[in-house]
């Protein structure tokens, strides 16, 4: 078990034509032993080269990596005691599943042949795959072979784990019991884990803490109530949530906020919060709104339902104040699935102060 800690890692890319890519940009981020850190951003933000640098498969550029307070840039892939577990599973396909989990212990470890064949049926056992041991890759299910992928990464005992959107392969309900037996798999082992997605909500139910990347810059990093409740900034507002956050550009003018669809009074803290920018962005999330039939709130707002998008126990309201326009602007609000609104009819949005985010416009910076 170790303290995985980037420090000012960067990581730039010469092109052929000798145009520079910064993949990784100055990101500093200190891993708990035995924690599990989702790292998420959207397609090209650096997730994999940032693990790739973790397990030596990438130069850094500059900043250092530790492991347990030793520097380990220089460290080859096979001397850093971390296991890496990627998509595409890569398994050896001539292999059985034995031989494949064996492996990595022959060539790494001085342990008997006898202690070695124990480990891995010990594994096997543990991760429900002691049956299929002599079995080749391609006679396994997609699930089985993740199944295995990890089983021959545990089977290392590696100071820490990296694991590169390891189930993206497998149907959505796979998914979802994969997430949850690697979650329980990775408390039990207590190995400091590394885990890469795009998915958000894989990131909020898995993550002991969450790091979003955004175009090589960290964003945020903290536990997953803690970038769903206070996000730094309008990125990790937007991403985190779903459906996304709905965002508002609005001037500020006598202490309210002015926009092309309505005003918003500010309350005292909130006037406090936004200082002397005159053009702020408001941010609600479509859960935080509540949609009735009547009222006189001043956060509350007469506008007309746009089209409704059952999802199950909840229904996706996407509301417009534009009536009649053919493509209107709208802003989704979540109801329970058992209230019945229908396309078209009038309806009131409250917006309550409490679940108000204010962002600076210019930089998206949240304001608080
Ligand atoms: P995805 O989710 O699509 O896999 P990612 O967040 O893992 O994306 P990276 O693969 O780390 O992103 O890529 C980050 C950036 O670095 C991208 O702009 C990518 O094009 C660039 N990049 C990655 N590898 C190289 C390389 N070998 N040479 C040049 N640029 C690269």
């Amino acid at each position: 078990m170790a303290e995985l800690t980037l420090d000012n890692v960067t990581k730039v890319f010469t092109e052929d034509d000798g145009n520079e890519i910064v993949a990784v940009d100055e990101v500093n981020v200190d891993i708990d032993d035995g924690e599990f850190l989702v790292l998420v951003g959207p397609s090209g933000c650096g997730k994999s080269t940032t693990l790739r640098m973790i397990a030596g498969l990438e130069t850094v550029t500059r900043g250092e990596i530790a492991l347990d307070g030793e520097r380990i840039n220089e460290k080859q892939p096979a001397d850093r005691d971390i296991a890496m577990v990627f998509q595409s599973y890569a398994l050896y396909p001539h292999m059985t599943v034995r031989e494949n989990m064996s492996f990595g212990l022959e060539e790494s470890t001085d342990m008997t042949d006898d202690a070695i064949a124990s480990t891995v049926e010990e594994t096997a056992g543990m991760m429900g795959i002691g049956d299929l041991l002599d079995r080749k890759p391609a006679d396994l299910s997609g699930g089985q072979q993740q199944r295995v992928a990890l089983g021959r990464a545990i089977v290392r005992d590696p100071e820490a784990f990296l694991m590169d959107e390891p189930l993206s392969n497998l149907d959505a309900k796979l998914r979802a019991t994969m997430r949850t037996e690697l979650q329980r798999l990775q408390a039990e082992l207590g190995v400091t884990t590394v885990y890469v997605t795009h998915d958000q909500t894989e990131a909020m139910t898995m993550g002991d803490r969450i790091a979003i990347l955004d175009d090589g810059v960290l964003q945020q990093v903290g536990t997953p109530l803690e970038c769903y409740h206070t996000p730094n900034n309008q990125f990790v507002a937007g991403f985190i949530g779903e459906p996304s956050m709905n965002f508002f550009e609005m001037d500020v003018r006598d202490g309210s906020l002015r926009g092309d669809r309505f005003d918003y009074e500010l309350t005292p803290d909130q006037r406090e919060a936004v200082g002397d920018a005159d053009r702020v962005t408001l941010g609600i999330r479509p859960e935080d709104i509540e949609v009735s039939f009547e009222g006189s709130d001043r956060h509350q707002y007469d506008v007309f339902v746009d089209v409704v998008e059952p999802r199950g126990d909840e229904n996706t309201v996407h509301l417009t104040f534009d009536q009649g326009v053919e493509e209107p602007e709208t802003f989704t609000a979540t109801i329970s699935g058992l209230r019945h609104i229908q396309s078209g009819e009038p309806v009131v949005a409250t917006l309550p102060p409490d679940s108000i985010h204010l962002f600076d416009a210019t930089t998206g910076a949240a304001l608080h």
